[in-house]
């Protein structure tokens, strides 16, 4: 996806694709939607560095699952109840457990299952993540999901570290009153 300002309304919009011919840019805002032409000076193409994600990364290491060795995770954590707002420390456990999972909380006691939102569960924060960290986050395969999803890779190994294990480190990490940093970069 690609952000472009359009600077004849000051409208900020995302294209799937654009392209350039003569004085035209053509810009599609979906895989088969309609191609629109611009012309090129309204169009100011937006660099995705300067990309302000609508969350804040967090980072932690864990254990990877499969080699062992510490490796880097970043994920966002929000809401269940209202996706786009970060879950801050000191956290509201009232409002984590009110849309607590209680039903796998009842099946795996060894998790809380609080309402909240980590990489794997918000496609397109999964996508926002995996864009701007691309060297970090890579579409990977999920046994547990059968589907392909954006996971943080193992920097050693390479693997996937799937949804599950954040989920549950966060839990864990939130239950024991521990700050998670903030990633900056
Ligand atoms: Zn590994």
């Amino acid at each position: 996806m690609i952000k472009f300002k359009n600077r004849k309304t000051g409208e900020i919009k995302t294209a799937f694709s654009l392209r350039e011919e003569r004085e035209k840019t053509y810009i599609k805002f979906s895989k088969d939607g309609k191609e629109y032409g611009y012309f090129r000076n309204n169009i100011e193409i937006i660099p995705p560095d300067s990309d302000k994600l609508p969350f804040r990364v967090y980072l932690y290491t864990k254990e990877c699952y499969k080699c062992h060795k510490p490796t880097e995770i970043l994920t966002y954590i929000t809401y269940a109840d209202k996706p786009a707002e970060d879950v801050i420390f000191p956290y509201d456990y009232s409002r984590l457990l009110k849309h607590q999972n209680i039903a796998a909380h009842l099946q795996d006691p060894s998790i809380e299952y609080y309402g909240l939102n980590v990489i794997g569960d918000i496609m397109e924060f999964d996508h926002m993540l995996m864009e701007k960290y691309s060297e970090r986050i890579k579409n990977i395969y999920s046994k547990t999901k059968n589907e392909t999803y954006p996971m943080n890779v193992c920097r050693h190994c390479g693997s996937g570290q799937g949804w599950y294990f954040i989920y549950r480190d966060i839990n864990n990490a939130i239950k024991n009153k521990e700050k998670i940093q903030t990633f900056d970069k």
